[in-house]
């Protein structure tokens, strides 16, 4: 019996995530982590609904040969899930940026990859690693179709007020400079699962989803479609983060640049200023990980709690101003490595927001382990949700929904 299945691929600058869904049950059956490409510590993670994990170290030079190894390894006679590669239906890809071309998924062609390589600008350590991974897979299953899957393309149907900068207009019309929004399968998923858990189609519903990880984002979303979303024209914008400033007066960066020349001669220096020393990395001097900065707040570490208020007080900013966009809320989802593990960050988040009707109940909160549920008081007028994400599976499903004409 041939039950559908879906690859679902994620190249990143230096890594491959893949996972094998059969869709009949949207079951995962085979995922891993090509990691450290090119680099001598190469290794490749993998594991099967019928096998156990296993970590080897592995020489691979480009993603090329990463998709190699992985797709000899699905084949393997011993450890495999599948005999043949035509049993992938489809291939999903994870596209960072679809720019204002792409505001749906689409099924590749010569045509669609031409227009992805006029964004590799947008997005210059993701869409080239993704764009490379589409020609790889092209070559290994010529016979299998690919469907492109954007992180933008959920926040698409933003209003023209809310995707705008307020700079010289002719930057939007020559350079698309413009909000785009990002984790869009992640922000689709919950709102979906939230929708069920309240038990109300989603074209009623008025939700906030929050997802806290490395990267974090916030999103308004109303009858299923973004009104407004927290990160912008690239994922710098909003939250503060792991090790990216969020919202800054960007009149910093040119002080910074006439005060230190010698420092910032290029972009490059002031992009990882930015993307890799600010954030809970930057203010505590410690780690990007909320996990270290808790336990330096327990041990009294003064840099370390500011970096922690300061995330917290970024995300209760955008949930109230939000809020007041919905004009009202029903629903609001924490979800992503945080959101979905650290009650503490929750309820931070949420506290003295009952004025709004978002009443944390903190029992629930502080029990509720690795799964889904509501952490709001029975009363509360927004139902306060803890929902997985599962931006694969959402991937898979955008990828069946294309290959069989949905659009
Ligand atoms: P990414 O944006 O890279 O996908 P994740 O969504 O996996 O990131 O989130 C990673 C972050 O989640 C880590 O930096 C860590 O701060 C946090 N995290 C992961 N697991 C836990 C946990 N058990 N408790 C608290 N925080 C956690």
């Amino acid at each position: 019996m041939n039950i559908l299945k879906v690859l679902v691929v994620n190249c990143g600058s230096s890594s491959v995530k893949y996972t094998l869904f059969e869709m009949e049950n949207e079951k995962k059956i085979a995922w891993g982590i090509v990691e450290c490409i090119g680099l001598p510590e190469a290794c490749y993670r993998r594991q099967t609904i019928d096998t156990a994990g296993r970590r080897d170290y592995v020489k691979v030079t480009n993603h090329i040969e990463a998709l190699e190894l992985i797709i000899k390894n699905l084949l393997d006679k011993k450890v495999g899930s599948i005999t043949n590669k035509n049993e992938i239906a489809v291939v999903g890809h994870r596209v960072a940026h679809g720019g204002i071309k792409f505001s749906k998924s689409v099924l590749v062609t010569e045509k669609v990859k031409e227009d992805l390589k006029e964004y590799f600008t947008l997005a210059p350590l993701h869409n080239p690693a993704n764009y490379a991974g589409i020609v790889a897979i092209e070559k290994m299953l010529p016979e299998i179709p690919s469907v492109l899957v954007f992180d933008t393309a959920f926040h698409q149907t933003m209003p023209d007020y809310a995707y705008m900068y307020a700079i010289p207009y002719e930057y939007y019309e020559r350079d698309h400079i413009r909000k785009y929004g990002f984790h869009g399968p992640s922000h689709s998923y919950v709102s979906q699962r939230a929708a069920a858990i309240l038990d109300k189609p989603l074209s009623e519903l008025k939700l906030i989803t929050v997802h806290l990880g490395n990267g974090s984002s916030v999103a308004a979303i109303e009858k299923g479609k973004v009104v407004d979303t927290s990160m912008g024209f690239t994922p710098l914008q909003g939250v503060v983060m792991g090790t990216r400033c969020g919202d800054i007066d960007p009149a910093i960066i040119t002080y910074i640049l006439n005060t230190y020349p010698h420092q910032y001669k290029n972009s490059d220096a002031l992009n990882s200023f930015m993307n890799k020393k600010s954030g809970l990395f930057g203010v505590s001097g410690l780690s990007a990980d909320i996990r270290t900065i808790v336990e330096a707040i327990k041990a009294g570490n003064r840099r370390a709690k500011l970096a922690f208020e300061m995330l917290c007080y970024s995300v209760k900013k955008y949930i109230s101003a939000y809020y007041g966009v919905l004009n009202g809320v029903d629903g609001l989802v924490f979800t992503a490595g945080i959101g979905e593990n650290s009650p503490l960050v929750r309820e931070k988040i949420c506290v003295n927001l009952q004025t709004l009707g978002i009443e944390m109940d903190l029992e629930r909160n502080n029990t509720l382990s690795n799964g889904e549920g509501l952490v709001s008081v029975p009363t509360s007028k927004v139902k306060i949700m803890v929902i997985p994400t599962n931006e694969e599976l959402m991937i898979a499903r955008e990828s069946k929904a294309c290959l069989y004409g949905r659009q």
